[in-house]
């Protein structure tokens, strides 16, 4: 994985909108796939499950497209572990028909620790997380700058506050 990019076959495929542009990519997660879209400036069609029922998910979102609202993205455990298990983690922040189908499907496996956000608060943080990183002039982002863009999202608290050191790679 290269984030948001994954070569690797993923719970999310990524299809430009536009017919004549016969690209594809796999996305590690909801919030990857979201990158992508805002790494390459493009507008494209998601298509993944819900976890819980099954149900075919396809949004088409862009740049200045968000996802419908009713859908739910869940955060398997908080921002200070990320780094502890990347590919991990980072397959685990699915997307769900909505919050009750988070809540039904982490009763039934027992899932626990995890907090579920809005699709569309997911897409407006990988806007800024993810919309430079194939510009030629791309530098890092620094922990303090990550924490402010989840800050900015309103991505507050114990969860969601990064650890002090980590590794270069991204777990989103
Ligand atoms: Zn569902």
């Amino acid at each position: 994985m290269a984030h948001p990019f994954s070569a690797w076959p993923m719970a999310f495929v990524v299809t430009p909108s536009d017919g004549r542009d016969d690209r594809r990519w796999w996305g590690g997660c909801a919030w990857d796939s979201f990158g992508i879209s805002a790494a390459l400036g493009l507008d494209v069609r998601i298509d993944t499950a819900c976890p819980n029922c099954g149900a075919q998910l396809a949004l088409a979102i862009g740049p200045a497209t968000p996802p419908p609202a009713t859908l739910a993205v869940w955060f398997p455990k908080p921002a200070d572990q990320w780094w502890d298990d990347v590919v991990g983690t980072c397959t685990m922040i699915r997307m769900f028909c909505d919050r009750s189908h988070v809540e039904e499907w982490s009763r039934r496996e027992g899932q626990r620790g995890g907090q579920t956000v809005d699709a569309i608060t997911v897409w407006r943080l990988s806007g800024p997380w993810y919309g430079d990183r194939l510009r030629p002039d791309y530098a890092a982002h620094t922990r303090d700058h990550n924490q402010t863009l989840l800050q900015q999202c309103g991505l507050v608290g114990d969860f969601w506050r990064l650890p002090r050191t980590r590794p270069a790679r991204e777990p989103g």
